[in-house]
């Protein structure tokens, strides 16, 4: 375990699914080299495919005694979506835009589709998604090069270019499929949680850029951190599929007011909700309940009394109040302090080497 730990929550009531996000950090880390087809960020519908595609399904992770579960490494043509181009400069000429090759597949491939019958009650929501920096990383576990780790300053989870040989066992390993098979030069790549930016006292490019001002970074055992706030004292703000055992480091604050349903007659019905509670408990387990009560209470107390101090935590008046990164800490490290990076892995009985995963399709 690193010593300190950094960590994103997520408010999904605020997502409106821009992608600016997505295109902040593509364009910053993913747009070249090969890896054109890889989102280290993405804004998913649920219901849906997702990216790659029914990526809960793919295995990874642990079970409940603590050993890696195999997993399936998707395919990049069939689950990713070989990204595509336009001929821009030909519209120039006047022809019609076109895309240079037939698309089959791409991430977002059903975004707003959601589930339910129109009208009466279809529904969805948005789930960006990046690594989670798991405080214990199924990838990790599975390499069998000892490739990747945690940082001891921060427990960003990182690649070791030089050592990873492209096995991709990582990837099978890993139950949220965010870390990529880069088939340029055999190896694998992920989210760096914008450690040079972080470094810098500056959040990640995903939640500088983010619109909907969902992104809250900071440490999470720095008690007067939104993270620190969101997570440990009011409880709203949950893992993803916290049952696969990698211990995520990001948060997200369950959608909690969803419109109404209407009857066959289009009327409303009275206390409905059209986002169906055991698909929360699907995402964030039992949680979810206690989470959605303190904030429907504070959001009532607001209505009434005019305070919260969450729901003013949650609102986020200013951008800068979003983010607790304290420069003079990385400053404060002195250069060596830091152990190499083979005493770094992390041990213990959740670090079984993985022997064999599912082939792909
Ligand atoms: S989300 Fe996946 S890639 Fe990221 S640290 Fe966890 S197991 Fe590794
Ligand atoms: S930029 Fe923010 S609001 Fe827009 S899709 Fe990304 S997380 Fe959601």
């Amino acid at each position: 375990m690193s010593q300190r730990q950094l960590a994103m929550v997520m408010d999904l009531n605020k997502c409106i699914g821009c992608q600016t996000c997505t295109v902040a950090c593509k364009t910053q880390w993913t747009n070249r080299n090969g890896r054109e087809y890889m989102y280290w960020n993405n804004v998913e519908t649920y219901p849906g495919t997702g990216y790659p595609k029914n990526w809960m399904d793919l295995g990874g992770g642990f079970d409940a005694a603590g050993d890696i579960q195999e997993g399936i490494i998707p395919n990049i043509e069939a689950d990713y979506g070989v990204p595509w181009d336009y001929n821009f400069e030909a519209v120039g000429a006047g022809e019609q835009l076109v895309p240079n090759i037939e698309p089959t597949w791409g991430p977002n491939w059903d975004e707003d589709q959601g589930d339910g019958d129109f009208p009466n009650d279809n529904y969805f929501f948005y789930i960006p998604r990046i690594c989670n920096h798991c405080t214990n990383p199924g990838c990790l576990s599975s390499c069998p090069r000892d490739a990747i780790f945690k940082r001891d300053q921060d427990g960003v989870v990182l690649v070791d270019l030089d050592r990873c040989q492209g096995y991709r066992y990582c990837i099978a390993g890993c139950p949220y499929k965010k870390i990529y098979f880069n088939p340029k030069i055999s190896k694998s790549e992920k989210c760096i949680l914008c450690f040079p930016r972080i470094e810098q006292g500056l959040p990640p490019a995903c939640a500088q850029q983010c619109v909907g001002r969902i992104r809250f970074v900071g440490f999470l055992d720095d008690e007067q951190s939104q993270v620190h706030q969101l997570v440990h004292k009011y409880k709203v703000a949950l893992p993803l599929n916290a049952h696969k055992g990698t211990g995520p480091n990001i948060y997200y604050v369950p959608p909690t007011e969803a419109p109404p349903k209407f009857d066959a007659n289009g009327n409303v019905i009275e206390g409905s909700n059209r986002i169906p509670t055991e698909e929360l408990e699907k995402l964030f387990g039992q949680e979810v309940h206690g989470a959605i009560k303190t904030l429907k209470s504070e959001m009532q107390k607001r209505k009434e009394t005019g305070k919260s101090e969450l729901m003013d935590l949650l609102i986020a008046y200013q951008h800068s109040e979003m983010f607790r990164l304290d420069n003079g800490y990385y400053k404060s490290l002195e250069k060596n302090k830091l152990a190499p990076i083979d005493t770094r892995y992390l041990k213990g009985k959740n670090t079984h080497k993985i022997s064999h995963f599912k082939a792909g399709h």
